[in-house]
This record gives C-alpha cells, sequence and structure tokens, in this order.
C-alpha cells in the first residue's frame, strides 16, 4: 500500500484534466458516495485490484457482464484464439450464426436475432421496430427504468441519471421526448393511464423485468403478465429489457423465470462475458423488419464483432456445461442475503436487503422498494457511509444507491463470509 493513496490521486487528478470529471461513465466518479474514484488494473474470479495495489472483493461485476467472473479461462481463451486470426473484418461470419442460434434457442418466443455492440443501440433499435410494426410513435417506460443514453430514454431515467440526481436531460429535446409516457413500476394503473393519454397511439413498453437501475426491484406477482396482456389488448409490442437479467436470473432470462414471452427482448452485458455485445431477439415478423430485409435501418461497424461473438459463445459454453449454476446462485445469493439482514438488524438499522437471483440492492429504508417513489426516499447518505466504510474493508460495492450488485460465479463462501464480516463491522460503524 506504500505511496497507494498518492498514486490514486495522481492518476485522478490527470484524468480529471484530460477527461470531463475524470471518467468516461459518469457514475464510475464515486461521486455519489463521496469517496475518491479507485482505477482498476486487474481483476481476477471475484476481486479487482486498484493502482494503488489493493484487492477488493468485486460486487459491481463490471455493472453486470462479470456473471461468471474475472478473467475465466473459457472467455479469455476463446478471445485470444479469435484475435489471432484478426480483430475485425464488417462482413458476416460463420460464428455469429452459431451465436445467433442458440441464442433464440433460450428466448422465450424468439424466432430471430441481430447483433450490435450496446444496449444503447439495443433499445433504440427495438423501439424504432416497435414504431413500424404498429404505426404508432409513443412509448411506455418507467420511472427509474434505465434503456441507455439515447434520447428518448432519459426522461425519468434510473442508473447514473438517478445517482446525479439529474432531473431533466440537458440537450434532449422536448421532442425528443414527446412520445415516452412515464409510468410507476409494478402500478398497472399507472399504464392504463398512460394508454388512455394517448390511445391508439403506444407502439410499445419498454420495461425492464427486474428493475436494475434504481437498484433491485423484483416484478410483483401479476405485473409482467399485466404488461404483456395490456399490450395484447391494444395492439403494442412488449419490449423487456433483459440487457442485466438475461442469461443471469436464468437461462432465459427472465422471461423463463416469471413465464412471460416478450415480442422483442434486448440482451447485452452478461451476454459478452465482459466484451461490448448486445442483442435484440424476438418474432420473425418483427426482426425481418430490419433492413435488409425490411426497411427499418440499423447498422454498426463494430456490430457482432468478432472477438464479442467469440467471447459469447464461450460464456453459452460455460453457462450450458453447469446447468446447476443458477440453482447454486441462488443459494448462495440467499446465504449472502440472510447474512446482511441479520447483521443490519442487530446493528438496529433499517435495511431493506432486495434480491433476484444473483442481483442484489441493500437499501436502507423502512419498507421495501417497490417503484422508484420509494426508491427516492432510501437513506443515500447511509448508504454512502456504508459504501466507504466496506470499500476501506477491501470490499467494493456499487458506487449509487440505485444499483445493483452482482453475484458472480467466483463468489464462493470465502468472499461471501469476508462480505458479511466487513458488513457487521460497517453497520456497526454507522449505525451511529
Ligand atoms: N438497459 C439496461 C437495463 C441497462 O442496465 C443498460 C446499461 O446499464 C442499458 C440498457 C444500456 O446498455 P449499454 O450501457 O451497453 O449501452
Amino acid at each position: 500500500m506504500k505511496g497507494g493513496t498518492t498514486l490514486t490521486r495522481a492518476w485522478s487528478e490527470r484524468a480529471a484534466e484530460v477527461t470531463p470529471g475524470g471518467v468516461h461513465s459518469p457514475v464510475r466518479a464515486f461521486l455519489a458516495v463521496g469517496a475518491a474514484p479507485i482505477a482498476i488494473i486487474e481483476g481476477l474470479g471475484a476481486t479487482v485490484t486498484d493502482s494503488a495495489g489493493k484487492t477488493y472483493i468485486d460486487w459491481i461485476g463490471a455493472w453486470g457482464p462479470a456473471l461468471l467472473g474475472h478473467a475465466h479461462a473459457g472467455i479469455q481463451e476463446a478471445v485470444i484464439h479469435a484475435a489471432r486470426r484478426g480483430l475485425l473484418f464488417g462482413l458476416a461470419s460463420p460464428a455469429e450464426v452459431d451465436l445467433a442460434e442458440r441464442l433464440i434457442a433460450r428466448v422465450p418466443g424468439a424466432d430471430m436475432a441481430r447483433f450490435m455492440a450496446t444496449g444503447t443501440e439495443a433499445a433504440m433499435t427495438a423501439v424504432r421496430l416497435a414504431r413500424v410494426v404498429t404505426g404508432r410513435a409513443g412509448v411506455i417506460k418507467f420511472a427509474g427504468g434505465y434503456h441507455g443514453h439515447a434520447d428518448a430514454f432519459l426522461a425519468s431515467a434510473g442508473s447514473g441519471v438517478a445517482t446525479l440526481r439529474l432531473s431533466a436531460a440537458p440537450g434532449v429535446t422536448e421532442g425528443a421526448i414527446a412520445d415516452t409516457l412515464i409510468a410507476r413500476l409494478n402500478d398497472l394503473d399507472s399504464v392504463d393511464r398512460a394508454f388512455d393519454q394517448r390511445r391508439g397511439e403506444i407502439a410499445a413498453i419498454l420495461v425492464e423485468p427486474v428493475a436494475g437501475n434504481m437498484g433491485c426491484v423484483p416484478p410483483e406477482t401479476g405485473f409482467l403478465a399485466g404488461l404483456r396482456e395490456r399490450c395484447d389488448r391494444h395492439g403494442a409490442v412488449l419490449i423487456l429489457d433483459e440487457i442485466i437479467t438475461g442469461l443471469r436470473i436464468a437461462r432465459g432470462g427472465a422471461a423463463e423465470r416469471y413465464g412471460v414471452t416478450a415480442d422483442l427482448s434486448l440482451l447485452g452485458k452478461a451476454l459478452g462475458g465482459g466484451m461490448p455485445l448486445a442483442a435484440v431477439v424476438g418474432r420473425r415478423e418483427i426482426m425481418s423488419r430490419l433492413a435488409p430485409s425490411g426497411p427499418v435501418y440499423q447498422a454498426g461497424t463494430y456490430a457482432a464483432h468478432p472477438l464479442a461473438i467469440a467471447a459469447a459463445l464461450a460464456t453459452l459454453d460455460a453457462l450450458d456445461a453447469e446447468p446447476q449454476l443458477y440453482a447454486e446462485l441462488e443459494a448462495r445469493g440467499a446465504r449472502l442475503e440472510r447474512g446482511l439482514r441479520e447483521a443490519a438488524a442487530s446493528a438496529g438499522i433499517p435495511l431493506q436487503l432486495q434480491r433476484v437471483g444473483s442481483m442484489w440492492t441493500a437499501f436502507f429504508a423502512d419498507r421495501p422498494v417497490r417503484s422508484w417513489d420509494d426508491a427516492e426516499q432510501v437513506d443515500r447518505e447511509r448508504y454512502a457511509k456504508f459504501f466507504r466504510a466496506l470499500l476501506e474493508r477491501g470490499v467494493l460495492l456499487p458506487p449509487s444507491a440505485f444499483e445493483c450488485a452482482f453475484l458472480s460465479r467466483a463468489h464462493g463462501d470465502r468472499e461471501i463470509d469476508a462480505t458479511l464480516a466487513a458488513a457487521r463491522a460497517a453497520f456497526a460503524e454507522i449505525a451511529s
């Protein structure tokens, strides 16, 4: 640790000179938790090591992609092997066909897939498709839901937008969000009101089936089925944004876990195993409207990047080799949840530990968080203190009260026990 702080300060000071806020994505700045940001030089399994040489148990998990842990051997080898054959050709490859076939086999109701580099692009593409197939403009999204940083989705967005308390979205014109209607998560009446407000004009509902960008908020019984029913009744397209949940909470994502079939689904994060890869998958009659088989334009120099496709195939190989993984993640997640609940209770701290499989959030609140208006009430200051107390003890939580923490295949008993020990000390410290 000799000179660690100095080193950290040195890079962050240099970064602040040459990069806005010193980071390339806002929540990496640690502003919301009042801590100096760390810069990572290495990640192995469930840990990351910063530029000062300190190693942390990592619960950020690259914000979702690291389902199998950092530096997973199978993914690494696949990427290195692919890189040896050249990085990018800008033409089709047999491997991407393999991946499309294997992916649609996992997602209920999906017949076709289109790959791109980021989740933002996937959300833009799906909404554009929905508008063309319905001939309508309106999109219902949920307060606190995040679907990337395209203009239309920044209205009442979660994730970094919420973390930095940016209520409006400067640079986004009124026109760009005029067709975005905001409903309340887990509140079907609010969805009905949105349909009523723009009768016959709603193209799609865009929803994170388990909200991950206001912290982890599970769907209540009947909520997703209610969205499906309303889309059918009104002739709208149901878009499940499974960028976080896909492959993570079940083999076939939230669609499988909750028994709801989307018209279009978005995948990303865990799919690429750390490489930039996202996908829109869905019903043939909608997907085939994409150019060049249809009129809806979508393209990308880095779409279906060979290294990302290789990483995704290796990810599916690893998941297929371990069908018990989801049960294991559930069991380990439950143990962590129990331990954190008990530790908070014995320190007299009100805590809502919300978890779906390997996604979880510690909300400092008296009652469960069901939607964004509940999330807004949580004690952010206490979260920031908890974050700092854990960081000091070598445990790295997301630097925001409104993000999910992620358990990976590499988080075993050792990492869970160490996290619980650090949490007990942290709760005692912040109780007063
Ligand atoms: N959708 C969800 C649910 C997300 O969590 C994210 C990113 O956090 C996105 C879309 C955007 O994905 P990307 O950051 O790859 O553009």
